[in-house]
């Protein structure tokens, strides 16, 4: 296995250091020597040869899966909903033991195909092979995978694929596998192919140096690595010559963005510049932490009608004591003074929050600060997560878990609280025009549309199909728990 812990510098203002380039110019020298190999095969098959990406995780997982499928496409293979394909990727997620297991049962029915298709290729790549022991532990109880990587060598994939194809691997059965455990490298100009023409996600920072007890990202994306803002703007650029109208930032806590270059561009002037962007309609970003959340950024949020109506502000906890055991580093009081300060700027925002129920020790107390907290704050949406052990976070050793039904009996009485307030606050825009991102027709209502609004809540509409992909004033007309249905109002 490889290990990398070099340094590389890509924080001048320059973009791509010497190293990078040369990193990128492998990758594609990798792509060509791999192309060539793809249509030889093909030729002989005499049909195109199919790659499948499968993602499991959240939206920077969806993200990479979109860098594998433009390299794949570069590579010549046609790409496929189908698993039953002559490359697979499983591109995984680690957040809880169960998404491991989920991932360990469809791999059952990859192995099956594999039977029959002997020269088929499995690749298992991102959070789950990056974990402490997980890579041997795949190859032991799954030798028939032909690539395993993890989520820092993404970039390298082009590589990895040619090794396997030209009959490399020094693993059982010639497994190729490569885990680094740590990188500083970030390699832009790689091939990405989008899954949707209109809107697009947009890397700014990887990695997380927070360390919260019941998350394993720090230990599989490694620590926060900012991408340079020259780069990130001229990957906007180019999207909206492609046609993208509305771009989400990514990074595991975006309000940190830029803290590791020194004297650098922070979140706040990186936002208003993304929204700045010509042909740029609507731009939201993800995931904040509150503790990171400062006054500028509300500032540009309030002052800026292209930056979406909605802040995603995960709480965890509505108790001061479990925020301190789950190293969060702020208050309930210190929360709520900053929804006060995100409210006396902008009123209408639409609040959404990660709530997790039955954390180690939590009290009936504790639980009953979070119900506090949730009737204070009043979300417009609330993800509730029942606390599953994570094995490698602290969390996961503290003592005094939380027996399942008590956990499972207190995440009942909150979702209850939670959806009946939702529908309380959501109910709040019905009468008004908003705009939404038309993003699909209902399969099962022909001529109706659904779309997004900048709130972040679903809208469905009579509308014709060329709408797709653009921005459509809409009256509110009535709403369905969650959604809304409307008409266009021109
Ligand atoms: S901020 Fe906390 S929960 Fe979010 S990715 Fe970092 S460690 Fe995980």
């Amino acid at each position: 296995m490889t290990e990398n812990t070099k340094n590389t510098s890509i924080w001048d203002a320059g973009g791509f250091g010497d190293e990078d380039l040369t990193e990128l110019a492998l990758q594609e020298n990798a792509i060509l020597n791999v192309r060539k190999l793809v249509g030889e095969i093909s030729e002989m098959k005499g049909r195109p040869l199919t790659a499948c990406v499968r993602s499991f995780g959240c939206q920077m997982n969806a993200r990479d899966s979109e860098k594998l499928s433009g390299v794949l496409l570069r590579c010549g293979y046609l790409l496929t909903d189908d698993e039953d394909a002559d490359l697979v990727i499983f591109n995984t997620c680690t957040v809880r033991d169960t998404a491991n297991t989920r991932v360990y049962g469809r791999l059952g029915q990859i192995h099956h195909f594999k039977k029959s298709r002997k020269d088929m290729i499995v690749c298992i790549c991102g959070c789950m092979p990056q974990a402490e022991g997980a890579a041997e532990e795949i190859h032991r109880r799954f030798p028939f995978i032909d690539i395993i990587f993890g989520t820092h060598n993404l970039f390298r994939f082009a590589t990895l694929l040619y090794e396997k194809l030209s009959g490399g691997g020094a693993g059982k059965n010639g497994t190729v596998i490569e885990i680094w455990k740590d990188t500083q490298q970030i390699v832009e100009g790689l091939p990405v192919r989008r899954e949707y023409p209109w809107k697009s996600g947009v890397n700014i920072s990887f990695g997380c140096n927070n360390f919260c007890t019941y998350c394993i990202v720090p230990y599989v994306r490694g620590r926060e690595r900012s991408r340079s803002p020259r780069e990130i703007i001229h990957e906007i650029e180019r999207l909206s010559e492609d046609g993208v109208i509305e771009i989400m930032l990514l990074g595991q806590n975006v309000n940190s963005y830029g803290n590791d270059i020194p004297g650098g561009m922070r979140f706040p002037e990186l936002l208003a510049r993304a929204a700045e962007v010509p042909g740029i309609e609507r731009v939201r970003f993800m995931t904040s932490h509150p503790k990171d959340l400062s006054d500028e950024l509300i500032d540009v949020m309030a002052g800026s009608p292209k930056i979406a109506d909605h802040l995603h502000l995960p709480v965890q906890s509505g108790s001061s004591r479990v925020l301190h055991v789950m190293n969060r580093r702020y208050t309930k009081e210190d929360y709520l003074a900053l929804v006060e300060r995100i409210r006396a700027k902008m009123p209408d925002i639409s609040l959404t929050t990660d709530i997790i129920v039955g954390f180690p020790g939590e009290t009936e107390s504790d639980f009953l600060e979070t119900l506090d907290l949730v009737r204070r704050v009043r979300y417009d949406s609330a993800f509730t997560f029942l606390y599953s052990v994570r094995s490698g976070t602290l969390a996961a050793d503290m003592p005094d878990q939380i027996p399942h039904e008590i956990a499972q009996e207190r995440f009942d009485r909150l979702l209850t609280e939670v959806q009946q307030i939702a529908n309380e606050t959501i109910a709040r825009h019905v009468g008004k025009t908003m705009t939404a991102l038309a993003e699909s027709t209902d399969p099962k209502e022909p001529g109706m549309l659904s779309g997004r609004l900048g709130n972040n809540i679903m809208i469905h509409f009579p509308g014709p199909a060329d709408r797709i992909g653009t921005m459509v004033p809409v009256r509110i007309l009535k709403q369905h728990g969650f959604y809304y249905t409307g008409e266009i109002a021109e």
